[in-house]
């Protein structure tokens, strides 16, 4: 079978091998990848975040369950899923309180094992969540670009009626941001570098004028909740326009990770910092649920053999004024 395979960190050293195909293991089900997200995870982990060495990224993929190992209950051969991409063990404090997402013995498949931008994949059968007939684009678009968007709007208590600020709008989690706030009731403010009309949104701005713009659209009140997916480079942005008793959701340091705060705007305010990561396996299922309202827009979908492609286009404003990158894995 197909992978694709770095030894050397860098997106230069992406290539497709021939390899042995997995065979699933007890509890597990092999996953015939056909569609992989191309994401900033992913991007790091071929750049920089330290692997095991030869490494098969790829964190957000789904496909056809190809094969089911011994022991394994409710799922069968053809069913179409999506990989939860969260190693957990299901015992520790965490896991019991339905956070696998931190579980203490737990780590980011991609990351800390192999990931799915391969032929046929092994999986924990408990990570492989059915999608129904649900677009293939859609169901590779849920572990990390959906779940990481909605888990993050959940732990900063989006709630209806309220008003959400998504930085980065035009990002793999922004447009879902954007989509999920609207599903939750909430008025919705997109802003990015180009004010590109996102799906979803009731206003989409760019970044000047900022504070005036969101005073304007929500009566002086300012943002409920703002999501900061991007760092850095627009924290002051996000800052300016969070409303008194606001929550500021982050998740990503694209821009870089070290910011300022002016600790009397945060009591004075009496505004919440609310970091978060990934998403739980129940917030997968709310996805499959909430799916029928969800819509991916497509920039290209690259083969494996066009990987470095897709990397070199990430942060391309092609690419962030259309859609999303992919990799037809089969
Ligand atoms: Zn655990």
């Amino acid at each position: 079978m197909k992978a694709l395979v770095f030894e050397k960190s860098g997106v230069e050293n992406l290539r497709v091998e021939e390899t042995e195909a997995p065979k699933a293991g007890r509890g597990e089900v092999l996953v015939s990848v056909k569609l992989g997200g191309v994401n900033p995870i992913d991007e790091a982990v071929i750049e920089r975040i330290p692997v095991k060495l030869p490494h098969v990224p790829g964190a957000e993929v789904a496909g056809i369950v190809a094969e089911v190992g011994e022991g394994v209950t409710g799922l069968s051969v053809g069913e179409a899923v999506t990989v939860y991409n969260r190693i957990f063990d299901g015992n520790c404090d965490m896991c019991v309180s339905g956070k696998e997402n931190l579980c203490r013995h737990g780590g980011i498949m991609s990351v800390v094992t192999d990931g799915g931008y391969k032929e046929l994949y092994a999986v924990p059968a408990v990570n492989a969540i059915p999608v129904g007939n649900m677009p293939m684009e859609l169901a590779a678009s849920l572990p990390t670009a959906a779940l990481s968007a909605y888990h993050a709007l959940k732990e900063a208590a989006l709630s209806a009626g309220e008003t959400l600020v998504v930085l980065g709008a035009t990002g793999n989690t922004g447009r879902f941001a954007t989509q999920l706030g609207r599903v939750m009731g909430a008025q919705v403010i997109a802003v990015s570098r180009e004010g590109t009309i996102v799906d979803g949104a009731d206003a989409s701005l760019d970044y000047s004028n900022l504070k005036e713009e969101v005073s304007r659209l929500t009566g002086g009140r300012m943002a409920d909740v703002v999501l900061n997916s991007v760092g850095r480079s627009v924290w002051d942005a996000g800052i300016s326009v969070l409303g008194t008793s606001g929550r500021l959701a982050t998740f990503g340091v694209l821009t870089g990770g070290e910011v300022g705060l002016n600790l009397s705007w945060l009591y004075g305010n009496q505004v919440k910092l609310i970091g978060t990561t990934g998403g739980t396996r129940k917030e997968m299922f709310d996805l499959v649920k909430l799916s029928s309202r969800l819509t991916v827009r497509v920039w290209k979908k690259f083969s494996l053999d066009e990987a470095k492609e897709a990397f070199r286009g990430l942060h391309s404003s092609e690419r962030s004024k259309t859609g999303r990158a992919f990799i037809q894995v089969s």
